[in-house]
């Protein structure tokens, strides 16, 4: 099973919202751009809302039959582990395997001596095509990566041969995913990260670093904006250069866990598709279920109340609910409305305030991070929340579509 050039990840926290999100990868494609898309969801958010990887499956199946997509479709086992990873096999083709959590984990001396010797070959002087400037690499930079790395491609290689022994190796797409860790990794510590997939024989398709600036929940991108275009593009030189070397998958393209709505780095995203021909998988994450209840706000009448209602709760239960994201999001308290002036507000001024558009007056990200992390609230209310999806979906699945289509698709693939 071989990805597509272009892929696009969308997570669905209370999966109703498959076609819409496929309706905005049709569009694309009547515009002659053709994206697959994955449906991501991660052993986290099944256990919070009450969802098992088999429904993310059937949700995907209904999707596509509902609208005739007859390209491929992938269900991704968004950043699973060894632990977690068994109840995904079945259902999934598509399996992020993190191991984020082994950066900087001793690995076995034994094995770190192999990663030296096999890399030998590139101590010195070394000029990777589409970098401008020559790596000059030592041992001692192969010892410091691969202590930091090396067992957390082993860890990779691990979950991969548990899914592999049960799938068949060839009838799924390998993401390795570091992205969730605290330092960003460089061009030449990715190199050496490939290395070390190849060795371990991990047929990755996609690869998900952790890239330099800040990847806060569901808002902009905090960085440079300049260092991030430099390193995504000498990341694909990287690429180019580890398939050639390594002799990975010919399609193997980079992932960007966006944490969603990086809108400033699309430009230079797209730019550096254009430029160098390379694929890319962008995973969007949770912002549809923030355009849920943008369109819950817009609905008015119930809709709206529930609307407030999750804001309310979301409020009072602060701390429960942004401890868990504390490394991504940044949330200033004083900027928050309190519930009684968003009790007054109208369907235009609720919306306004959630959705992500930087040039309305009324936009809050403090208010939109909160919502964010927030969908425990509606998972709580249960049928209530489920219902009123299922009463105002026309206007729900408007906004879906739309914000997938015209600000991450359109910004990424479209000019
Ligand atoms: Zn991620």
């Amino acid at each position: 099973m071989k990805i597509e050039k272009f892929s696009f990840g969308t997570g669905d926290r209370f999966a109703h919202q498959g076609k819409a999100q496929l309706a905005a990868i049709i569009k694309a494609k009547k515009l002659g751009c053709d994206i697959v898309p994955v449906w991501n969801k991660s052993n986290r958010e099944h256990s919070i809302i009450g969802t098992k990887p088999a429904d993310l499956r059937a949700e995907a199946d209904a999707a596509v039959k509902a609208l005739g997509w007859d390209d491929s479709y992938y269900v991704d086992a968004d950043h699973i582990n060894l632990g977690t990873v068994d109840s995904f096999i079945q259902p999934s083709n598509f399996f992020t395997l993190d191991v984020a959590d082994y950066i900087g984990q001793k690995c076995e001396e034994k094995d770190l001596t192999a990663f030296i010797a096999q890399n030998k070959k590139f101590l010195g002087t070394l000029q990777i095509p589409g970098i401008d400037t020559k790596l000059n690499i030592t041992e001692n930079d192969l010892q410091k990566i691969g202590a930091k790395f090396l067992l957390a491609v082993k860890k990779a290689g691990e979950i991969f041969r548990q899914v592999a022994d049960k799938k068949g190796g060839d009838n799924f797409v390998t993401e390795v995913s570091m992205d969730e860790s605290n330092q960003p990794q460089s061009p030449v510590e990715m190199l050496f990260i490939l290395s070390a997939i190849a060795a371990e024989k991990i047929p990755a398709q996609t690869i998900a670093p952790k890239f330099t600036g800040r990847f806060n929940k569901g808002v902009d991108y905090v960085g440079n904006v300049a260092q991030f275009e430099k390193e995504f593009n000498e990341d694909i030189a990287v690429i180019n250069f580890a398939v050639k070397q390594f002799g990975l998958p010919n399609n193997l393209k980079l992932s960007v866990h966006s944490g969603s709505d990086k809108f400033s780095i699309y430009g230079p995203i797209k730019r550096a598709l254009k430029n160098t021909g390379a694929g890319i998988h962008v995973k969007t994450a949770g912002t549809t279920w923030l355009e849920e209840i943008i369109g819950l706000a817009l609905a008015g009448g119930e809709g709206l109340v529930i609307a407030k209602d999750v804001y309310k709760q979301a409020l009072e239960h602060f701390d429960e609910l942004c401890g868990p994201y504390a490394t991504v999001i940044d949330i200033d308290k004083s900027k928050l409305p309190s519930a009684d002036e968003v009790a007054k507000w109208d369907s235009q001024k609720y919306a306004n305030t959630l959705r992500h558009d930087l040039s309305c007056d009324d936009y809050n990200l403090n208010f939109r991070q909160l919502i964010h992390v927030g969908y425990k609230i509606a998972a709580n209310m249960g049928s209530r929340y489920i219902s009123a999806l299922e009463k105002f979906e026309d206007t729900i699945a408007q906004t879906v579509t739309e914000n997938i289509f015209d600000r991450h698709i359109k910004r990424i693939f479209l000019d």
